[in-house]
Order: C-alpha cells, then structure tokens, then sequence
C-alpha cells in the first residue's frame, strides 16, 4: 500500500506553459538539488507536504478534462518528479489507460531504473538544462553531472521528445561559452522547443520564512541577448 503513495507538494490546474495546451500540473515533493536560483525550496524536503493516492490524482485529471481539450494533458513537476519514480510508473499508467497526455518536468539528475521507465513511459520531458558544464553543474546544483549526463544520453538514444528549460542568470551561465555548450549538450535530442527562463527572485520570501540562506543574491535578470540561444 505504502509504495503506492506519493508526497504531493500541490497542485495546479490550469497550468499554460509546462507542457503542450492547458495542464493538470501535479507538483510533486522533494528534491536532491539546491539550485541556486531555486523558487521552490518548499518543494525540497522529501517529507514535506501531503500523501496522495493514483487514484485521487486520476479522479483529479478527469474532472479537469473538459478543460484540457485536445492538447493538454498532465505534467507532473517538483521538486524532482524522478525521486518518486517508482510510485509514478503506476499513475502514468492509469492516466494512459484514461487516453491522458503525461509530461515530466526533470532536471534529469537521477538515473534508476525505474527513472528511466518513467522516461520510456512519457508522452514528452521538459528538461531542465542547469549547465552544460560539470563543474558550474554542481556549484548551481550542489551534485555530480553525472547522473545528469547519462539521462541526456538516454533520451538521445530513446528519442524521446524534449522541451529544453533553462534557467539563464547573469552572474552565473549568460556567457556565449554556455550556450556554445548547451548547444552541444543537447545535439542529438528529440528537441520540439527550447525555452530560456530569465533569473528572477520572486520566491526569495520562501526562502525567509523557511530561514534558509539564499545563495543567489549575486545573481541578477540576463539581457535579451544574454537570453536567445
Ligand atoms: S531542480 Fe527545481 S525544485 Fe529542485 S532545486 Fe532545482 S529549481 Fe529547485
């Protein structure tokens, strides 16, 4: 029973830019990263948040089906969705069984069987790029590329489609050697979009009233051109 449960941070439903048409966005909880210029640390703590069932997310996705229209569907975000991979496989079944488009929104970060039959089992990844190099990877995120790296390669070799996400800082990857290498990075991806999101702060008061440091205050809004690829 209990490995049937997720940690459910919240939900949104009527998310418009984290998948195609209108969302059923499920926020899952729990994260291993602690990106810099996260505005989401209420979403880290694996215990945090609420337990949820399949079946109460099914029930929620098809009360919001007269709204999702043809295009839509549901994208389950974080946190790291791919922390509860396990627990995930069986809803994204349910929801295939009830003709529901699923996306993952994935940093990529963790590489487990059963994070790859979460891949295999999507309809599209919105994949976060943090950078395209290890070093800056892991001083943004505080882990290995690693994992990262050979989930990249493993949506290359399954052609899985991909949305690319990145967040883009002055002060930290705005630099054309980033997007030389970004480029690289992705080569050889199902890419259908590439959407660069420009730093902003407005979750700095979560990380105040979670009394977490915030390590980002060097960090400033990219230009135009800082931001096109
Ligand atoms: S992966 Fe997302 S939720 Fe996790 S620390 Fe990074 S930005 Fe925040």
């Amino acid at each position: 029973m209990s490995e049937k449960m997720l940690r459910l941070h919240s939900y949104e439903s009527f998310g418009a830019v984290d998948g195609p048409g209108i969302r059923l966005v499920v926020f899952l909880q729990g994260c291993p990263l602690r990106c810099i210029f996260c505005h989401n640390p209420d979403t880290w703590d694996p215990q945090g948040g609420v337990s949820v069932t399949k079946e109460e997310i099914v029930k929620r996705a098809r009360r919001m089906r007269p709204y999702l229209g043809a295009e839509g569907g549901v994208t389950f975000s974080g946190g790291e969705p791919l922390l509860q991979a396990a627990a995930l496989i069986p809803v994204i079944h349910a929801l295939h069984d009830e003709g529901f488009h699923v996306a993952i929104d994935t940093s990529g970060a963790i590489d487990t069987p059963e994070a790859r039959q979460v891949l295999d089992l999507a309809d599209l990844i919105l994949l976060d790029v943090k950078s395209p190099f290890p070093d800056r990877f892991k001083e943004i995120t505080g882990l290995d590329f690693i994992a990262t790296k050979q989930i990249f390669d493993y949506l290359k070799e399954i052609r899985k489609p991909v949305w690319i996400r990145q967040v883009v800082a002055h002060g930290l990857n705005h630099t054309d050697a980033e997007k030389d290498a970004t480029k690289s990075l992705i080569h050889g991806l199902n890419v259908q979009r590439i959407d660069r999101l420009p730093y902003h702060e407005l979750g700095l008061h979560k990380y105040e009233s979670l009394g977490i440091p915030y390590r980002g205050s060097m960090l400033s809004v990219p230009t135009q051109e800082e931001l096109s690829l």
